[in-house]
């Protein structure tokens, strides 16, 4: 027999602090923690059962079992799933197996509730037995091991713990919370009943306590408390919102709410239910680069847990679902490889995206305060849909929103229907423009002449718009054009009744190229433009070519942008037009072009090269 005091690793002791502290306002979250380690252990179980049925030998009921010691102040949760060995209980109880709890400590907010939902994603679940034990015992064995492979785990969480091999006959685990003197609640049945009721309802093993005894002195029998039945299995008519946001809960291991959920059983040739939730706050690491692509889609075949299966069932736009997909059809010991190729993957996968689909589109339409609150956490990365999701774009695209020039303020409120239906006489695209920022957009010279013939525009200021817009070509035959680059012919549409059309879109003769030799290779082409109609002076670029704003992003993240130099178009009804034509100074004439050039550069949300030559140039042409 081998017995053995450890020190736990460094961080495990930061963990196991850190999930005392910061949890202790949340505290009867452990329960929840140690009932989902049992019903995962549950799982697994019944997973390798499918191929080593004698694992189940003499012991074939799966169930969970809670029960409380009065006189020992012991609350004891004990489930006869999988088990661990010893290495394994150093493994996954003395050690921290994943880099995810070094992520979950530069995570930790302070805030006891972010905190709380944070301990759900990273794992760290079992040491929340601390937050009310001062002392916890692990016993295990592993299915299939033989009796004399008992494990037993002892802990007072103070930096070390004793592992020992003993003798130990049932299979499964248990764990003993001799519970701090001030936490004698989670001894009464009522609040251990109603914390299962509110965290565990929808575990699918029955979770079973003792009822009421017979007589004095008598042990009562063990009842099941929950449902213990699959919640996607049972029929929607039954169902209600808080079933449903329960299950959410159990199945995000948080205390977070579902914006929206759709619930889909599909028979025929093929059986499936799909249950999937659009959670109302997205998770930390939703553009995180080392996110976990498997999470958040549960693969069961007939009840049965496979694996998580984001990563087949799932395209990356639509990462943020969380839910259930339950298959009468996969075969049981399907791998994860063999799930990949499988013909019924794919089918599954795009029936996972269409119910997805639907169900936004259905709460655009049926809620759109929740569906701006949907946008404001996800529309990012919904676009992405538009470079990964061909088949789909048009959907997708309908789902989009815009902030635009028929609106105020920054808020994304407009969607493409909208803007079809205020398309102006002869006005034959979308027009948009992308910028930096909201106000970069709304106050560009490049909607003058938009405003001025009473042409909506949609204004894009997210990193990834020009890059997902130059996706959609067209929406409802429509081609998209951004206000900024190349020609912008409105010449068919008329402008607003006392607009102050331009007299002429031409230049006086001999301006540009005069102007061009001054400002050298620093623009491609001079020339006068029909886009203004207030400013004096507005850079364009050439239609293919990435806007001035997209250039700049992609030189800060090193990379070349490979682009030439933008053409500057003039207004040529502006009075500073007029004094460029009526200078005669060579040197003056140099500074008043270099000027407008450098306001054009200015108004477009660049940076000018030389700040204070624009300055002095400036001074001297007001005071000089
Ligand atoms: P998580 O459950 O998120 O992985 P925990 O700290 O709660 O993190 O548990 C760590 C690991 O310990 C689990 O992944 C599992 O391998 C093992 N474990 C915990 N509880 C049990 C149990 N009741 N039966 C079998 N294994 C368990």
């Amino acid at each position: 027999m081998t017995q053995e005091t450890r020190a736990f690793q460094a961080e495990v002791q930061q963990v196991l602090n850190l999930v005392i502290h910061s949890l202790y306002s949340n505290k009867e979250i452990f329960l929840r923690e140690l009932i989902s380690n049992a019903s995962d252990a549950l799982d697994k179980l019944r997973f390798e059962a499918i191929s080593q049925p004698e694992l189940l030998a003499g012991d074939p009921a799966l169930k969970i079992e809670i029960e409380t010691d009065e006189t020992a102040k012991t609350l004891t949760i004990r489930d006869n799933g999988i088990g661990m060995g010893f290495d394994e209980v150093v493994e996954n109880i003395g050690t921290i197996a994943r880099s995810g709890t070094r992520k979950f400590l530069e995570s930790l907010s302070g805030d006891a509730r972010k905190d709380a939902q944070l301990i759900g994603q990273f794992g760290v679940g079992f040491y929340s037995a601390f937050i009310v034990a001062d002392k916890v015992t692990l016993t295990t064995r592993r299915a299939g091991a033989d009796a004399s492979e008992g494990v037993r785990w002892e802990s007072d969480g103070k930096g070390e713990y004793q592992v020992d091999a003993i003798e130990h006959a049932p299979r499964g685990t248990e764990i003993v919370l001799h519970l701090k003197p001030e936490e004698a609640e989670f001894l009464a049945s009522w609040r251990l009943r109603s914390l299962i009721n509110k965290f565990s309802e929808h575990i699918a093993f029955p979770i079973r306590m003792r009822g009421v005894a017979e007589e004095e002195g008598k042990q009562a029998e063990f009842e099941t408390v929950n449902q213990a039945s699959a919640l996607w299995v049972r029929p929607k008519s039954e169902l209600k919102d808080e079933d449903y946001q329960g299950f959410f809960k159990h199945l995000t291991h948080g205390d977070g709410e579902a914006l929206t959920y759709t619930h889909n059983r599909v028979e025929g040739s093929q059986s499936y239910v799909t249950l999937l939730y659009v959670p109302a706050k997205a998770p930390f690491d939703l553009f995180g680069a080392q996110r976990d692509e498997r999470h958040g889609l549960k693969l069961y075949v007939k009840r049965v847990f496979i694996m998580d299966a984001a990563e087949q069932l799932l395209p990356s736009y639509l990462r943020f679902v969380r839910g259930v997909v339950d298959s009468d059809d996969l075969p049981l010991n399907v791998s994860r490889e063999l799930l990949q190729d499988h013909k019924l993957t794919q089918q599954i996968r795009a029936a996972v995206i269409k119910r997805t689909l639907d169900m936004l589109e259905k709460l655009a339409q049926d809620d759109a305060e929740k569906y701006a609150k949907f946008y404001e956490e996800y529309g990012q990365v919904l676009k992405e849909g538009l470079t990964e999701d061909f088949a789909n774009r048009e959907r997708i695209a309908k789902l989009l929103r815009f902030a635009s020039t028929s609106t105020t303020g920054p808020a994304p409120t407009v969607s493409l229907a909208d803007y079809l239906a205020r398309l102006r006489p002869n006005q034959t695209a979308i027009y948009y423009i992308t910028a930096e920022s909201h106000l970069a957009a709304r106050h560009s010279p490049h909607l003058e002449q938009f405003a001025g013939k009473g042409v909506e525009v949609l204004l894009a200021s997210d990193r990834i718009d020009e890059w997902a817009l130059s996706y959609v070509h067209e929406f409802d035959g429509k081609p998209f054009v951004s206000v900024a680059k190349g020609d912008v012919d409105l010449a068919a549409i008329d402008d607003l009744p006392g607009a102050n059309k331009p007299e002429s879109v031409e230049l006086p003769e001999g301006l540009a190229d005069r102007v061009k030799s001054a400002l050298g290779d620093k623009v491609k082409a001079v020339r006068g433009s029909s886009r203004l109609r207030d400013s004096a002076a507005v850079l364009v670029v050439d239609k293919h070519e990435l806007s001035l704003h997209t250039q700049r992003l992609l030189k800060q993240a090193g990379q070349a942008a490979g682009a030439g130099a933008p053409n500057l178009e003039l207004n040529p009804s502006h009075p500073l037009t007029l004094r460029l034509q009526n200078e005669t100074d060579e040197q003056r004439f140099g500074d008043l072009a270099r000027l407008v050039f450098e306001q054009a550069v200015l108004s477009e949300g660049g940076q000018l090269e030389d700040p204070s030559g624009f300055v002095r140039r400036l001074n001297t042409l007001m005071f000089g």
